[in-house]
């Protein structure tokens, strides 16, 4: 079958390694001028199968208020900011997301996310040693940190879940998350919590390869080609416009991140993906012994550490309300804080790459993907804060639907039906 994978970010380029793998014509159209220059490009690199959980979590509800309410009126730097706009889109979204922060969809939420994100693990692992990619990747597990008691005692609750779902953890003091990540300041944290099948990587990297990859194996890239409009015909996608002409295939993945939105409204498909942007930085590392080894959490401040090469890289903050990449040094005052209090002399910061993203968010946290109401449209989107760790797992099931082989996890789960 020739297939048409739109979007080049992490989740297009593996949904074209499945498709190639399973002997499909693939071509991936995108407007930018290589694979993975969006939100795939810096985010905070943490493939974290143990760790993924939704957003839309109990207490979050008031804990947003707070921070939202903390951000105008203190113009703090609060892990949440909100501006709100003229859009029925956000306001939908805001309703959906608010509806799932109860006791009983966070368990189903954090339970779907969980299996997608160990999924999509172990398909990422297979690929890597199948290609021999590396992407400067760590994979000695991932350390939560906790600046105080409170954060240590909700630690608890967090490792009893994980407990009940069978996923590897282990709770330490000071003492034992300095043995294990040497540079770490002590009088920063309280303790911690090892994650140890969590893993780091660079998503641009990885993507950049793959899809280097899959040009020698006969895969089409067609870069700076805006897609202006789907079309459909008699129940069916006809063809899609670009900015450079039309194209048209046997069958269609939508992988357009939050652009999926506006792109499925064409074809009366609704997709709750709202952009959420969030801000790094990137610094060269200063002195290696004072750097980490592998990703840190600060939950704290919800920022997420990874070393990557001979850098470090430090991500976070939720600003809802914003569909533009544009980012001042002042954004991005959190990571900075972040990784300068938690590992100080390990950047250097007046050297610090500043970027912002826009993550593809679906208000339950887990990705929308597989089959539409067009028997040749797949969607492969919404993999909002955990989009590379789902990526390959994302890539794997859109493939399988398109192929019509049974998937190994069942896609229902994902469908863009759970919305409707
Ligand atoms: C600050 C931050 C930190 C993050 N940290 C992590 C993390 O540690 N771990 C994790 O798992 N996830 C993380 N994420 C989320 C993750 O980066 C995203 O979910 C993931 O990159 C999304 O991949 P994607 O392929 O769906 O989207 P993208 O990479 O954005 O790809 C979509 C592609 O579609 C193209 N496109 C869109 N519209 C059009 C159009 N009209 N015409 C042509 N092309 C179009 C774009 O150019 C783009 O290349 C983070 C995100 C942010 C912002």
């Amino acid at each position: 079958m020739r297939v048409l994978v739109l979007g080049a970010g992490v989740a297009g380029v593996a949904t074209a390694y499945y498709l190639h793998a399973q002997g499909h014509s693939v071509t991936v159209v995108d407007r930018q001028s290589g694979p993975a220059r969006e939100t795939s490009f810096a985010n905070a690199g943490h493939v974290c199968p143990s760790y993924a959980t939704p957003w839309a979590a109990p207490g979050m509800k008031m804990k947003s208020m707070k921070w939202i309410a903390a951000a105008w009126l203190l113009r703090q730097d609060t892990p949440l900011r909100y501006t709100p706009r003229l859009d029925p889109h956000q306001w939908r979204w805001l309703a959906r997301w608010l509806g799932e922060c109860n006791v009983a969809r966070y368990a189903a939420n954090k339970a779907r996310m969980g299996r997608i994100a160990r999924y999509s693990h172990a398909q990422l692992v297979t690929l890597r040693e199948r290609l021999g990619i590396s992407y400067e990747q760590t994979t000695r597990g991932n350390l939560q940190v906790f600046r105080d008691q409170a954060g240590l005692d909700n630690a608890g609750l967090a490792a009893q879940v994980l407990k009940d779902n069978g996923v590897d953890h282990q709770l330490m003091n000071v003492d034992e998350c300095l043995a294990f990540e040497p540079a770490l300041a002590r009088s920063a944290i309280a303790g911690g919590l090892l994650l140890p099948c969590d893993e780091t990587g660079n998503c641009q990297l990885f993507t950049q390869h793959l899809a280097e990859w899959l040009k020698t194996q006969g895969v089409i890239f067609r870069y700076d080609t805006a897609i202006t409009c789907l079309r459909s015909d008699a129940g069916r996608l006809s063809a899609v416009e670009t900015a450079t002409g039309t194209l048209s295939a046997d069958a269609y993945v939508l992988s357009c991140a939050s652009g999926s939105f506006a792109l499925g409204k064409q074809v009366g498909i609704a997709l709750p993906v709202l952009p959420v942007k969030g801000f790094s930085i990137t610094v060269p590392i200063a002195e290696p012994d004072k750097a980490p080894q592998g990703g840190i959490m600060d939950e704290a401040l919800k920022v997420a550490i990874s070393p990557m090469g001979d850098t470090l890289r430090a991500a976070g903050t939720a600003l809802i309300g914003s569909n533009n990449t544009q980012v001042r040094s002042v954004d991005c005052n959190t990571p900075m804080r972040s990784l300068s209090t938690l590992f100080p002399g390990a950047g250097v910061l007046g050297h610090a790459r500043f970027w912002a993203g826009l993550r593809p968010m679906t208000p339950d946290g887990a990705p929308i993907v597989g089959p539409t109401r067009y028997p040749n449209l797949f969607l492969a989107t919404g993999g909002g804060s955990n989009g590379w760790t789902s990526a390959c797992g994302v890539g794997r099931l859109a493939a399988d639907a398109i192929s019509g082989l049974p998937s190994e996890i069942a896609v229902e789960e994902f469908s863009v039906a759970r919305f409707t």
